[in-house]
């Protein structure tokens, strides 16, 4: 194994908007993975209660 690519690009399937995307990370077939889109979409940056 060689770690010479810290920024290597995995291809996956948005499992929301079904586009082929790319991740930082090895898709987990057992978890959803999300393009960067959706990603931002599902985690809204959050906002302190005042
Ligand atoms: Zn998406």
């Amino acid at each position: 194994m060689s770690y010479g690519r810290p920024r290597e690009m995995h291809d996956a399937v948005c499992a929301d908007c079904k586009q082929k995307c790319q991740v930082p990370f090895k898709p987990d077939p057992s978890k959803p993975v999300y393009c960067r889109e959706c990603w931002a979409k599902r985690r809204p940056p959050r906002r302190d209660r005042y």
